[in-house]
């Protein structure tokens, strides 16, 4: 059975982040994009079950064809409607590239393949990452510029998080949110009502989102992998 996986607004996150109990500290922010599932998977699927077979795959021994790691590889997920996934403990280091993973990284997929001509990066999916990029940041003191680190910048191999992303950008998007100061962050954001209307039970309290977090243990593993983002098959 995957690991409970909950899902957060942007204002959530912020709140979450602050009131987290953070027993190290994260110095860069990893920046990747899922490639599959990608969009259309999301909008047949949802958020849970992209997420889940993320899960799925990322710990299925090797043996059966997946990575054999304990865990989903990333500390959130943020799916196209800006809704972030919890996922991994957010003490323990991620597996986001291989010889540059630690505890000091945070990491998050954004579901998607931001390659040009491929899924459009924007909207709600676009500012969530913005912002939780700069919650961390601000959080431990470090710039845009020092901490947003992309994929690509640790591999040739990749275009991850996508082509059609220019860090520069990306990096002016998150200074610019963090100048504006924590408490304005999340203000043009929709509130979680919107989120998901139909769904009453969609959004847990922040306070049982955090003691789910603190149940996702660290167990000491470091699971010091790559993320290849192209091999979930997709159904
Ligand atoms: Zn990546």
């Amino acid at each position: 059975m995957p690991k409970p996986f909950n899902p957060m607004t942007v204002a959530q996150f912020l709140t979450a982040v602050s009131k987290f109990n953070w027993t190290v500290t994260k110095t860069e922010v990893h920046v990747h994009c899922t490639d599959t599932p990608n969009h259309k998977d999301f909008r047949q699927k949802g958020g849970l079950a992209c997420v889940e077979s993320m899960h799925g795959f990322h710990t299925r021994p090797k043996s059966q064809g997946g990575r054999g790691w304990s865990d989903i590889a990333q500390h959130v997920s943020i799916d196209p409607d800006g809704i972030i996934w919890t996922g991994r403990a957010w003490n323990r280091s991620p597996a986001s590239a291989l010889g540059h993973n630690g505890s000091h990284v945070f990491m998050f997929e954004m579901i998607g393949l931001f390659d040009t001509g491929k899924d459009p990066f924007g909207g709600a999916q676009e500012q969530a990452a913005y912002h939780v990029t700069a919650a961390v940041l601000d959080l431990f003191g470090v710039s845009a510029t020092d901490g947003v680190k992309f994929h690509n910048q640790f591999t040739s191999g990749k275009t991850c998080p996508g082509s059609a992303l220019k860090r520069p950008d990306f990096v002016a998007n998150v200074k610019d949110v963090m100048d504006g100061g924590i408490s304005s962050m999340a203000m043009d954001l929709p509130p979680a009502a919107e989120a998901a209307p139909d769904r009453p039970e969609f959004l847990k309290s922040v306070d049982s989102l955090l003691e789910e977090l603190d149940q996702r243990e660290d167990d000491g593993v470091i699971d010091d992998g790559e993320l290849d983002h192209t091999l979930i098959p997709t159904s």
